[in-house]
């Protein structure tokens, strides 16, 4: 096979095909059109006018119907707008400038702060800490998650350390899945510092593909169980569930925490869009519901990732390595010279992740990984997409 020939024959075609970012596609929003018609009434259940000011917490029904999916008790679960990013976000500040439970100081005043970085990981979560001046450490993934003998070693010895980023089930981009003694040794493991959290972004926790769905142990409860009520920040959306623009976002944590967060929350907002979240219990109803809606959405992700394994399988054999991930919107491929594969792509017309994203500052000292997200575009473009991106890794290869 010629890889040059084949790459010129590529770029003759003029492709204009976009797998950058994980965005659901039109017809997956298509299935909360129904949604927009909600909500019947502005009352809730408990008698709240969903209209006005108020109940910064969120709609009781609402922290009911998604409690048990994000395995956090409804009264220490919080309703925030349409982007857990946010929430992250306004976390990592407000520990900066309000001592978090257990904290000696404000972490402002602490000195240097380090957070580990499983990688590969989450490009925005690296985005955060870097403006925000917070040093990243990387740690190594597994099929287990991150490798814990790295992590509590750095935990144990390092008072810097301040929090670990964790997206533990069908994790951006590998799509693996936390084992129960990863998140029991999280729970477990002893911190140099006082006031280190896990910051737990359950981003996919319903985003199952297959008919056996990853189960992760409960952190909260595994926390509480070792003496570390308090280690761990969760974080969820319903960005890939109902709409990706306006969804609803979940922050959830120990009574202290919890108390923490929403003493920052009210000075930042008189009361949530109760309009939307009464909207959202209408539509989802309760965990079945969504289970339901999430059925239909693997339906029409599924046969994407199919593509994907099927294509790679056929061209790259032997010459790369792909996960093949049981939910959630990602695929991570490995390949010598990444950042040139990706380079060769682009001029190509296919449009990836950075080379270097899912690595803190940018940087993956091994130039190997490729985040591909296969949601957006159809099938057919998908097809010729991979396609493309594995004639640019066959070139590059040599
Ligand atoms: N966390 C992870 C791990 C994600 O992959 C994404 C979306 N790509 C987000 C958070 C963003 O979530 P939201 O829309 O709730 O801000």
């Amino acid at each position: 096979m010629n890889a040059q020939r084949d790459y010129e024959a590529l770029v003759q075609q003029g492709l204009k095909l976009d797998l950058t970012r994980g965005k659901p596609s039109p017809r997956q929003l298509d299935l909360a059109d129904d949604m927009l018609k909600l909500p019947a009434s502005y009352t809730t259940a408990g008698g709240l006018d969903g209209r006005n000011y108020g109940d910064l917490q969120g709609l009781p029904e609402l922290r009911e119907l998604f409690a048990p999916l994000l395995q956090v008790p409804a009264a220490q679960l919080v309703v925030g707008g349409n982007s857990s990013l946010t929430i992250m976000h306004d976390t990592v500040v407000h520990a900066l400038l309000s001592k978090v439970p257990g904290a000696e100081t404000r972490w402002v005043e602490a000195g240097e702060i380090t957070f580990l970085c499983p990688v590969p990981g989450y490009d925005r979560h690296f985005t955060i800490c870097r403006d925000l001046g917070i040093k990243m450490v990387a740690v190594p993934m597994n099929d287990e998650g991150p490798d814990m003998d790295v992590v509590e070693r750095l935990v144990a010895e390092d008072s810097s350390v301040k929090g670990i980023w964790c997206v533990p089930k069908y994790s951006n981009p590998s799509g693996v899945s936390y084992s129960d003694e990863t998140v029991r040794r999280l729970a477990a493991m002893p911190a140099a510092a006082p006031d280190f959290r896990v910051f737990w972004d359950n981003a996919y926790a319903v985003h199952h593909l297959t008919g056996t769905p990853a189960v992760l142990a409960d952190v909260l409860a595994l926390c509480e169980e070792h003496g570390n009520a308090d280690r761990a920040f969760v974080f969820g959306s319903t960005s890939k569930v109902t709409l990706a623009g306006s969804g609803v976002s979940f922050f959830g944590s120990s009574p202290a925490n919890v108390a923490w967060y929403l003493r920052n929350l009210s000075k930042q907002s008189i009361g949530p869009d109760k309009i939307n979240q009464l909207r959202h219990v209408e539509f989802l109803r309760d965990a079945e519901g969504v289970a339901a809606h999430m059925r239909k959405h693997a339906e029409l992700v599924a046969p994407k990732f199919e593509v994907v394994d099927r294509v790679l399988t056929k061209e790259l054999s032997g010459l790369a390595t792909w996960t093949s991930p049981q939910g959630g919107y990602f695929i991570s491929l490995e390949v010598p010279g990444a950042a040139e594969v990706v380079a060769k792509a682009k001029a190509a017309g296919i449009a990836l992740t950075p080379a270097g994203a899912t690595h803190p500052y940018g940087v993956d000292p091994d130039d190997r990984t490729i985040r591909i997200a296969p949601t957006y575009p159809d099938l057919a473009e998908l097809e010729q997409a991979i396609t493309g991106l594995a004639i640019c890794v066959r070139l590059v290869a040599g």
